[in-house]
């Protein structure tokens, strides 16, 4: 199966995202960049040099609905004339970025984030939504854990590897032990687990370090020899970076345990402590808070520190 990496430039500081195209019948892209002149330019030309041209693509299939992954969905599937759209149901919450604000305001409401500075993260929401067209709930086909991918050269099964989005999808190529996975493993950074309502009762709170952990030891019971990450080159040590990634997923929960104090803190506090400079700077701030509310669900579920909610506001405290 011939998977060929074109990567595309994003207004992010992560620089660049990794597109993938599955040169078999039928044509697909995984992934497919936002919605930027500079993207759409440049994914044109890269499938230009592979014989490819964007009227050919059949099938578009969606790690996770981040807009530097699927800005272009609605662009490419029309020049495509109707390509197919695959993505987990999961990530309806974050659809092609059109976030509901009523969620996000109780999410950051419950963390203990100040009005003003969710105005400033609204602000950076709606800038970041630029980046992508809104694509219906009827226009795509989801995507299920197990699900084969059929082509002419065989088969990409769909892993649901939840944790930095709830619906978040890796593909897995058994025949050579090859994961296409997103942005649940990156070489260089440990992907935030971002904060979100449960896909099935929206009235809690995504586990999303305890599920991105299930799902990092879910790849690893496949025993991948090469993963093609989201952003940066491919990994051939999963088995080493895996150990990283617990490593500092242990060190960043002895942190955040030891910032509670007494008395209880919010979130938003512990985020503050956490990332004094991150937490002023737009998309920063949010990824900063995410970081903080997923470490301390976690170390509550797991009874290393205790809750309590005082009119709707989450306050952490030391055992
Ligand atoms: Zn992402």
């Amino acid at each position: 199966m011939k998977i060929i990496p074109l990567t595309i430039p994003t207004p992010f500081y992560i620089v660049d995202v990794n597109v993938y195209l599955i040169k078999e019948e039928p044509l697909t892209l995984i992934d497919i960049g936002p919605k930027t002149g500079e993207a759409s330019e440049t994914l044109r030309d890269k499938l230009r040099q592979n014989g490819v041209q964007i009227a050919d693509i059949r099938r578009i299939v969606l790690t996770h609905a981040h807009v530097d992954h699927c800005g272009l969905t609605k662009q490419v599937r029309d020049e495509a004339k109707n390509a197919e759209i695959f993505i987990h149901k999961w990530e309806s919450g974050h659809l092609f970025g059109s976030l509901d604000n009523e969620e996000q305001r109780n999410l950051m409401n419950r963390a203990g984030v100040p009005p003003e500075v969710f105005r400033k993260i609204q602000d950076t929401f709606n800038d970041v939504g630029l980046l992508t067209d809104t694509v219906d709930k009827d226009e795509f086909s989801e995507l299920y854990d197990e699900m084969e991918l059929e082509f002419s050269g065989g088969i990409l099964k769909v892993l649901h590897t939840p944790g930095h989005t709830p619906g978040s999808c890796s593909f897995f190529r058994e025949a050579n032990r090859t994961l296409i996975a997103g942005d649940c493993v990156l070489k260089r950074i440990t992907p935030n687990p971002v904060i979100s309502a449960d896909p099935i009762d929206k009235n809690k709170r995504f586990k999303s370090l305890a599920e991105y952990l299930v799902s990092l030891a879910k790849i690893r019971s496949c025993s991948p020899t090469l993963i093609y990450g989201g952003h940066g080159e491919p990994i051939d040590d999963y088995e080493e970076l895996f150990h990283r990634y617990v490593r500092s997923i242990d060190e960043r929960q002895k942190q955040v345990v030891e910032l509670v104090s007494t008395n209880g803190t919010t979130p938003f506090g512990i985020a503050q402590k956490l990332f004094p400079q991150a937490i002023e700077k737009e998309v920063h701030r949010f990824l900063a808070i995410s970081e903080a509310v997923a470490h301390l669900d976690y170390a509550e579920t797991e009874g290393k520190i205790a809750v309590e909610v005082k009119e709707g506001i989450e306050f952490y405290r030391k055992i």
